[in-house]
């Protein structure tokens, strides 16, 4: 089969590698599409272990499964979690699912952007999701980053009444847009530093979308009855820009940081300032956990999220240099969906 091979952000090649072959208790997917995540192109984290095999946010069809499996069988429509917690641990039993060891090691073989992959049987306990007839498979693997979407908001409670400000308008910035408005939040900014996305903000539902450079923490006040955010999402690596988020919450609210930085890259912090007499919240969290995919899949299926429309380019498994390099230059682009089926 063929598969892409990563050994840098501009560097993807195809190659033919062995199809995987299952055990008992696994699966083999057919993979029809296969996102490309922001989180894809941090080189600076993937550099070290390539080449490899990327790509995690999948959906297709069973072409196969090992013995003892039940509640899968050929020919079904899933999407399915590359991360799976074991439900056993300290963090599980918390409620931290997604820093659970198992959930750290957990993954597909090889990775994503192939034709066929196989679904390791600790996977297929919990990390297997049926479509349904009408769920396109590129609307699926939507479902993956919605999680995560989902994990962090729930985290740090958006819902009705609560002014929110999104700092950086990429996917995962409109994503959490589509959510805090689905969820009621009274009022949501978003910034970027592209008009592009600034525009894609605007038509997905942000009350305002501000150029990143004429962004003050005093426009917030304008906008909110004299208040900072109640809620800040980080969703932009720059540390400039995380640096403007911290002067952007109001006492007793909450900022979550959703993006890392690049490496090695640290952020002052004055706790005088910010905390001592403002009882403000740092939150982060990371991926998702089944019960979040589940209920991501659920807003998709019931059309309560629309994540058709984030689609910006399909492009077939050998074009997949041209997406990545999309990707990186994250200009007149959104998401970028790879699929490998010829
Ligand atoms: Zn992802
Ligand atoms: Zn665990």
């Amino acid at each position: 089969m063929r598969a892409a091979i990563y050994y840098a952000n501009n560097d993807l090649r195809i190659k033919e590698i062995d199809t995987p072959k299952i055990g008992p208790g696994e699966v083999l997917m057919r993979v029809e599409a296969s996102g490309i995540c922001g989180s894809d192109i941090m080189e600076w984290y993937r550099i070290d272990r390539v080449p490899l095999v990327l790509g995690h946010e999948v959906a297709g069809v069973v072409a196969a499964v090992g013995a003892g499996v039940k509640d899968f069988k050929a020919g079904d429509r899933i999407c399915a979690a590359h991360h799976v917690p074991c439900n056993e641990c300290h963090f599980c039993k918390t409620g931290h699912h997604t820093v659970c060891e198992t959930l750290r090691k957990t993954n597909f073989d090889p990775g994503g952007f192939v034709e066929f992959l196989r679904i390791p049987k600790v996977n297929v306990k919990e990390g297997i999701f049926k479509l349904s007839d009408k769920t396109l498979f590129e609307e699926a693997t939507f479902v993956e980053p919605l999680a995560c979407v989902l994990r962090g908001q729930r985290a740090i409670g958006v819902g009705s009444e609560k002014f929110v400000l999104i700092v950086g308008s990429g996917m995962a910035g409109l994503l959490h847009l589509k959510l805090a408005k689905s969820l009621g939040a009274a009022f949501v900014v978003t910034t970027d530093i592209d008009e592009f996305r600034l525009d894609a903000a605007r038509r997905f539902g942000a009350d305002k979308a501000i150029d990143a450079k004429d962004y003050t923490p005093d426009l917030i006040r304008k906008m909110n009855g004299g208040r900072l955010a109640d809620i800040v999402i980080i969703c932009a690596g720059a540390t400039s820009a995380m640096g403007q988020a911290l002067k952007s919450v109001e006492r007793g609210g909450t900022i979550l940081f959703f993006a890392p930085t690049g490496k090695g890259e640290t952020i002052p912090l004055s706790v005088n300032d910010l905390f001592w007499r403002t009882e403000i919240t740092l939150r982060s969290s990371y991926a998702g956990s089944p019960a979040d995919y589940a209920e991501g899949l659920k807003l998709i299926e019931s059309g309560k999220i629309n994540v058709k429309d984030m689609i910006t380019h399909r492009l077939g498994l050998d074009k997949i240099q041209e997406g990545f390099k999309l990707v990186v230059d994250g200009k007149d682009s959104i998401k970028v969906i790879i699929k490998p089926q010829k």
